[in-house]
């Protein structure tokens, strides 16, 4: 066999969309899908959303890209916006969420630098953790499915447990510069950390001057009811990556900082020739419209609860395939006592239910933020007979 024209890095299936219509895909051949994957949480306004559309090609039609060479009065509406409404005194705009976490591994280390402090270069991560696929971002993970055959990683990186405070305090060393955590591991299988674990992040970094890197690419922009995930835990970040939904599809992604934590971010030090282009902007700037509306965050709180209660109420009827629902607003994990990848294959192939398989055989369920109580009720109606109608391996 030849090799394919798409590298082969992807076990792609046979869904083929061609078309969406909100929280719908339509397939080559005609299939409806109910979208409940968003594209892995990022269509957060669905697909086709009429606002984001119409803004997007507006400014296709008056001005696309022009480099970083030249002043962004696009680029600074949607930067101060984000300001506004987040912890974050300085943004730099990204492509995709690895660069986002990329630049939050610089800043860190750029802070400690300017500080007079150049040996402080490592960043404990968490086990299980997903930061994305450049070589930076893979040695901040400990996955060996993700680094075999890589080698020789980036240096800079300890990998402690995740959620557990004593492992990671045990780590930290004079070359330590911070952590670089997700508040809720979404590709590790939607497992939320602890109140306890994130305050205790943070008070070892006020007390050794270190720097507290979120990795919000999955959980951030109004995923779980809170504009960013640890604003859910009053925990206070230095730095903080995020992607994914914040173009609603548009590749974009930015990396949050305080002023504190950017002071070593001087002309010259970062870039990237699309980061922040008009076009993206345009994007970011018409999904804040829509998430920013009063009772927008609400609303997803609400859809989020009704969902998960709704779950929880079909667990019992399944119960030698569910063990229970976890996550928090529409960033939910339905965490299976059987191979979760199969039963989201057999939901995509003979319902028509798009989910995401992660680690701990859980099924993602990482809807559209948009979604109606008809969309749930069709939802939970469908993964119920999906469990009805399945037979597991017989090895297990
Ligand atoms: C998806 C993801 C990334 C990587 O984002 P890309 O856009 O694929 O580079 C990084 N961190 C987390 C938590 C993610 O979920």
């Amino acid at each position: 066999m030849p090799i394919t024209p798409l590298m082969p890095v992807y076990p792609r299936c046979g869904v083929r969309p061609v078309r969406g219509e909100g929280c719908y895909l339509i397939g080559e051949d005609g299939t409806r899908y109910l979208d409940f994957a968003s594209g892995i949480a990022v269509n957060l306004l669905g697909h086709g959303h009429p606002h984001l559309t119409a803004k997007l090609q507006e400014q296709v039609a008056t001005l696309m890209h022009v480099s970083n060479l030249y002043g962004s009065p696009q680029g600074e509406q949607l930067a101060q916006r984000l300001i506004d409404v987040t912890f974050a005194d300085t943004v730099f705009f990204t492509n995709s969420g690895a660069e986002a976490v990329e630049c939050a591994i610089k800043t860190a280390r750029r802070y400690h630098f300017v500080n007079g402090n150049p040996e402080r270069t490592t960043l404990i991560t968490f086990q299980n953790a997903f930061h994305g696929r450049t070589l930076g971002t893979i040695s901040a993970t400990d996955q060996d499915k993700m680094r075999g055959g890589f080698e020789p990683l980036l240096p800079g990186f300890a990998y402690a447990p995740f959620d557990d405070l004593a492992a990671a305090e045990a780590l930290v060393d004079e070359t330590t510069a911070g952590f670089l955590v997700e508040p809720i591991q979404g590709e590790g299988g939607i497992r939320p950390a602890s109140r306890a674990f994130l305050h205790g992040l943070r008070r070892i970094c006020d007390e050794r001057g270190l720097m507290l890197v979120l990795d919000e690419v999955q959980c951030g922009v109004a995923r779980t009811g809170a504009m960013y995930a640890h604003e859910l835990y009053d925990v206070r970040p230095d730095i903080v990556a995020t992607a994914k939904g914040i173009g609603g599809g548009f590749p974009l992604g930015a990396c949050l900082a305080t002023e504190e934590a950017a002071k070593g971010m001087v002309a010259g030090t970062h870039g990237s020739t699309y980061g922040g282009n008009p076009l993206a902007m345009a994007a970011g700037n018409a999904v804040l419209d829509v998430i920013l509306e009063p009772g927008f965050l609400e609303q997803v709180q609400a859809s989020g609860e009704r969902l998960r209660q709704a779950l929880e109420q079909m667990i019992p009827n399944h119960d030698t395939l569910f063990d229970s629902v976890r996550g928090t607003g529409l960033m939910l994990g339905l965490k299976m006592k059987t191979d979760s990848r199969r039963f989201v294959a057999h939901l995509r192939d003979h319902h028509h239910v798009l989910t995401v398989a992660a680690g701990e055989n859980v099924v993602r369920v990482l809807p559209p933020l948009i979604i109606e109580q008809s969309h749930i009720d069709e939802f939970v109606a469908t993964v119920s007979e999906a469990a009805r109608l399945y037979v597991p391996p017989a090895d297990e």
